[in-house]
């Protein structure tokens, strides 16, 4: 899609697990070259908004629309042969694989085991140029030259931009971050944002969940802000930050 025009409309999207509602009557936008943050407390519904768009866990209610196709109904395979890839919350690595193998499993959006069972019945040709994608991720990420580590060796914030080469080898135009910076440090989280900005750049549109404000405000051009499974604001980081009911709610100031 063009710049500016939606490439994720998400309308009314409900989520019922039993009597909770951990997503409630949620409505946003993401135009194609955006940067969006989707912020809020713990249990706020961010991770399960994620699971409802990417088809892991369907919505109880609502639609969700990409790149202007209903996708409410199709599961995480279809949703992921149509261009949008995340990462997880919990680093979802196989730490005896070397970062080769984990990243051409991008190219599958099974579960765990579907993904090494369909790697071993790949067609020599499909394996081949499913290892030059992925080794192109690698290098598009920085991480080409450890191509034949063991994901297992890596620091965790090296870990973190490996699962973004993973979900790039499916060239996303919708890449979907679930607290990607979490638990890294200071120098890995500047490594992850230029990298991010990079990826915009490159024409990818992006969703992330982040705590860390400074780098949120940072990166983002808009912001949603979620809590007890509502969208309480959206605006840009200047206007999130004048939010009162924000402030009250989320910022504690
Ligand atoms: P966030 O990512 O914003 O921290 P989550 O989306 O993980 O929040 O969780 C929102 C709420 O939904 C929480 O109360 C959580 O316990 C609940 N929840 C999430 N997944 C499930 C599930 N599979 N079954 C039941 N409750 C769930
Ligand atoms: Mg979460």
């Amino acid at each position: 899609p063009a710049p500016g025009t939606p490439l994720l409309e998400v309308r009314h999207a409900v989520k019922q697990f039993g009597g909770l509602r951990a997503v409630n009557d949620v409505s946003f936008e993401l135009r194609a070259g955006e940067i969006l943050g989707l912020i809020g407390p713990n249990g706020a519904g961010k991770s399960t908004l994620f699971n409802l768009i990417t088809g892991v866990n369907p919505a109880t209610g609502g639609q969700i629309l990409f790149a202007g196709q209903d996708v409410t109904r199709l599961s995480a395979g279809q949703i992921h042969r149509l261009g949008a890839a995340r990462t997880f919350q919990h680093v979802h690595l196989l730490p005896d694989l070397s970062l080769l193998a984990n990243t051409m499993m991008g190219g599958y959006a099974r579960g765990r085991a579907g993904m090494v069972a369909s790697l071993l019945h790949l067609e020599r040709g499909e394996e081949a140029a499913l290892q030059h994608e992925a080794l192109r991720q690698l290098e598009r990420v920085g991480l080409g030259g450890q191509a034949h580590t063991l994901a297992g060796n890596l620091a965790l914030g090296q870990q973190r931009i490996l699962e973004v080469a993973r979900a790039l080898v499916a060239d996303p135009t919708l890449l979907l971050l679930d607290e990607p910076a979490a638990g890294l440090r200071y120098g890995e989280k500047m490594e992850l944002v230029a990298l991010l900005r990079r990826l915009r750049g490159e024409g990818v549109t992006i969703l992330i969940v982040e705590h860390d404000m400074d780098l949120v405000m940072s990166l983002v051009d808009r912001l949603v802000v979620m809590n007890s499974g509502e969208k309480l604001a959206e605006g840009t980081p200047e206007e999130i930050r004048r939010n009162a009911a924000v402030r009250e709610a989320y910022l504690g100031v």
